[in-house]
């Protein structure tokens, strides 16, 4: 193995003192010295085994060995014909777990940052207006319910391919959780604004504030001349933790708090008229990715304390490794092995504690993590003033419900063909948090691309 250097270039990060109380960008990006010096670190390996790790296949050492060489424009061109969405997963995948995890260099170095560089990349394209077209070469038309990453990606590959697609969109703008939930301090929505402006001018149509299954019914899509449905509706059904005082002023679910922030601009009231009411003492339960937007957010709109709250151990939690170091430094509080049993409210019915009792770790439970188990005699009570719920979201019924044909599984999740995407009604796709209940943006584009594949195989079988 040539001699290489053994820790990444680090990615330059704006004080926690200073971020902590805005919503501006934590990460900076790299500038092209330090790009170009990381991507001297990728060995270029004969079976480049990271692109395993990667849902969507990015050819990854080609577009670094690109940036090693100083050519941006190629190693855009090879990004985005692999991935859409280039500036958004550069900024919020898991690489860690992905194709960092599978780096020949992470052996016995630290990997080489593969998302950092992949951020750089589609930041220098956006900078230098690069631009992707594509060209209508089939007479068919697709439909795409949701404009999440899963159908952003479903519908820019369609296009790619030549095909036409609309999306329908139930909100009022595009993106999905990349809009509602990602905060603007982790994905500022000028760059998803850019990727979804990208999608447009390769010819994806988004048809906005369209419920298909209320205002459309899925059926009247074929009678209005698409040829096949891919349905990315997401999981945005927030789950509770089905506890007393749970229904008091000051408990909310973290995809009501942060859909109040992002996409509905709360933080500016009364200039924006959906107000966010946050308390001095926030407590967020759960420890994912979620969570950890929601704790963050707190601190940023004036929480004195904010505080995770969750019943396993941080070698459980689910949050991306990056999002938790942050956190840290920002001063979240973190209560391990802390689980609530009660939300404890004053005769006003505001919250005023939530009661929790401490944990230790048992055997390992279905979900192949150790089980909380309670401690007797260990109950005490936080006091704070705000309780964010942010354990876990399904998906909404509501299509199912109104759509014949539909088959789910017993977490109601869509049940489809993990290599096509195809559902139990002809001509009807399906794919990310729809299908696998809540899991990652890069999750969610790979089952989009897979069956934009597959679309075009049934509509146009290759000979
Ligand atoms: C706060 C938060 C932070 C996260 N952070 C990360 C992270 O850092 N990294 C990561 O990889 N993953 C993260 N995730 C998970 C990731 O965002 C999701 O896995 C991903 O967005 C799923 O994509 P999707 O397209 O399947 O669904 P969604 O993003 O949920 O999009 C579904 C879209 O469909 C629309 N829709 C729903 N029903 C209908 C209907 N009937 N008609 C029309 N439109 C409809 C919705 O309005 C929505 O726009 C996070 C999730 C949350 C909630």
């Amino acid at each position: 193995m040539p001699v290489k250097r053994a820790d990444k270039t680090p990615m330059p990060v704006r004080l926690p003192e200073e971020r902590a109380h805005d919503f501006g960008e934590v990460n900076e990006g790299y500038a092209l010295e330090r790009a170009m010096f990381e991507a001297e670190r990728c060995l270029r390996c004969q079976d480049p085994v990271c692109v395993e790790g990667c849902p969507v296949r990015i050819p990854i050492s080609d577009f670094i060995h690109e940036v090693a060489a100083g050519d941006l424009v190629a190693a855009a061109r090879i990004l985005r014909t692999a991935n859409p969405l280039p500036a958004i997963c550069g900024r919020v995948c898991p690489q860690e777990t992905q194709c960092e995890e599978r780096c020949v260099m992470g052996g016995r170095f630290r990997p080489v940052a593969i998302g950092h560089l992949e951020r750089f990349v589609a930041d220098q394209e956006r900078a230098r207006g690069i631009s992707t077209t594509a060209e209508r070469t089939h007479s068919e038309k697709v439909a795409v319910i949701g404009a999440g990453p899963a159908g952003l990606v479903c519908a820019g590959e369609l296009a790619r391919m030549g095909y036409g697609v609309t999306v329908y969109e139930g909100l009022h703008a595009p993106g999905g959780v990349l809009r509602y939930g990602i905060p603007e301090f982790r994905l500022p929505k000028a760059i998803l604004d850019h990727e979804i402006a990208v999608l447009q001018a390769m010819g994806v149509e988004i048809v906005c504030d369209v419920i298909v299954g209320r205002t459309l019914p899925l059926d009247r899509l074929f009678e209005m001349g698409y040829a096949a449905v891919f349905v990315g509706t997401g999981a945005g059904l927030p789950q509770f933790l089905g506890i007393p005082g749970e229904d008091l002023n000051g408990v909310m679910s973290a995809n009501e708090f942060l859909t109040r922030v992002n996409l509905m601009k709360g933080y500016t009231f009364p200039e924006a008229d959906t107000p966010v009411k946050i308390g001095k003492r926030v407590a967020v339960v759960g420890a994912g990715n979620t969570a950890m937007d929601a704790v963050r957010t707190a601190l940023r709109l004036g929480a004195e304390e904010a505080t995770i709250v969750y019943r396993r151990s941080d070698k459980e939690m689910t949050a991306r490794v990056e999002e938790h170091e942050h956190a840290i430094q920002e001063g979240v509080v973190f209560d391990w092995l802390t689980s609530p049993i009660e939300v404890v409210g004053d005769e006003t019915g505001w919250v005023t504690g939530l009661r929790c009792q401490k944990m230790r770790l048992g055997e390992p439970d279905a979900s192949g993590r150790a089980r909380p188990v309670p401690i007797p005699g260990s109950e005490h009570v936080i006091p704070v003033d705000t309780v964010i719920v942010a354990i876990g979201t399904s998906p909404n019924p509501l299509l199912v419900r109104t759509t014949k044909g539909l088959q789910t599984d017993r977490h109601g999740c869509l049940v489809a063909n993990e290599a096509t995407g195809l559902t139990s009604k002809p001509l009807v796709f399906a794919g990310g948090d729809a299908v696998t209940g809540t899991a990652t943006v890069i999750l969610a584009a790979g089952a989009g691309k897979r069956a934009a594949h597959a679309i075009a195989e049934a509509l146009s079988p290759a000979a």
